[in-house]
């Protein structure tokens, strides 16, 4: 496959490329969105036309990369994959634009970075494929407008949000990603099992699913360091024990709540009295940074139901007291 990595962790790179799914048919969950892919891709193999623009959003994790991949893959076309802060100036951009075949897949991760000059070339590009360069020197300048080949632009954010109006109304197609089931997540850890040939307990499955945060890369991260533990205490098939074992070992508790969820949540509880209270004041307490609280761990607190956003903060709900086995004296 041509691809373009930039700015990407080439250590997590290898490790995931193995793990991902390359069709629709082994994509796991996100039934929704697949079957409506399914639908555009087809279509849009028939009239021999690119596939129209593409916007994934949801927290990291989900499987946006991985979906990007699978479109090419099911288009019979190539993908080239960079990150918007890895685009400075419109320069490399277009020489990216520019290096893209007929019906290529670009993906763009984190298009919610791009800085206004970049995105403003992206505007022609979408819409009529081609781009404006200015070229020349001082008082000599003229533009010319070069002509793209049609091209899918897939772009993921973790921020819906931050994506300016203009950007946002050039994709045909938007979707938001969804944590993953438990089902789901067993599945995908199967998936996982099979292809380090490790064998798995049902139940094991069952218990790393639970404790994975609804998070496909979790689910696999954490498998690896189980897989660690079984093999280095010579077990020749992981087990629901040595699962619970290894999780409580690497802090990772029943709901799947981390070290930094934990100090998130304490940190309302003990310091705030529960809230409301600022995501800037919360985030210094603990020492994190606040982009990271509300990108990464937010969306999984308050789909769990351990906190809530009200217009004068965050507040610890009753199941974040309950799950700390903290009395609480006052109503919310
Ligand atoms: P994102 O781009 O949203 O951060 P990725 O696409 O990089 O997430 O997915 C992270 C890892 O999780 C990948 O290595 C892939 O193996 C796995 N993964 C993600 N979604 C799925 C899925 N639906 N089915 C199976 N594996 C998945």
């Amino acid at each position: 496959m041509d691809r373009d990595v930039y700015d990407i962790d080439e250590h997590i790179e290898d490790e995931e490329s193995s793990l991902r799914p390359i069709s629709f048919d082994e994509y796991v969950g996100q039934t929704d969105l697949k079957d409506n892919l399914r639908v555009f891709v087809g279509a849009a193999k028939l009239r021999d036309e690119s596939l129209d623009h593409v916007l994934l959003y949801g927290p990291p994790g989900l499987g946006k990369t991985t979906m990007a991949m699978i479109i090419a893959n099911e288009m019979g076309s190539h993908i080239k994959i960079t990150t918007a802060p890895a685009i400075e100036k419109t320069g490399d951009l277009v020489a990216i634009l520019t290096s893209l075949n007929p019906g290529d897949v670009l993906f763009i991760d984190e298009i919610h970075r791009l800085n206004k000059v970049v995105e403003e070339i992206l505007y022609p590009a979408m819409e009529d494929y081609c781009v404006d360069v200015v070229i020349g020197k001082e008082n000599t300048t003229r533009s010319v407008r070069i002509d793209l080949p049609p091209f899918t632009l897939v772009g993921a954010t973790t921020r819906a949000g931050d994506i300016s109006a203009p950007l946002r109304d050039r994709f045909g197609i938007v979707a938001k990603l969804d944590y993953y089931s438990q089902d789901e997540l067993t599945q995908i850890i199967s998936r996982t099992s099979g292809v380090y040939g490790m064998n798995m307990d049902e139940e094991a499955k069952v218990e790393l699913a639970k404790r994975s945060r609804g998070t496909p890369r979790i689910a696999n991260r954490l498998f690896r360091r189980v897989r660690d533990f079984a093999q280095y205490f010579g077990d020749d098939i992981i087990t629901q024990d040595r699962t619970k074992e290894a999780l409580n070992r690497l802090k990772v508790d029943q709901l799947g709540l981390d070290d930094v969820d934990r100090r998130y949540l304490l940190g309302i509880i003990n310091r705030f009295q529960g809230g409301p209270v600022g995501l800037e004041a919360l985030a210094a307490s603990i020492g994190e940074e606040s982009v990271t609280l509300e990108d990464v761990y937010e969306p999984y607190l308050l789909q769990k139901g351990l906190i809530k956003r009200t217009h004068r903060g965050r507040i610890a709900t009753q199941a974040a007291y309950d799950h700390f086995h903290i009395p609480r004296d006052f109503d919310e």
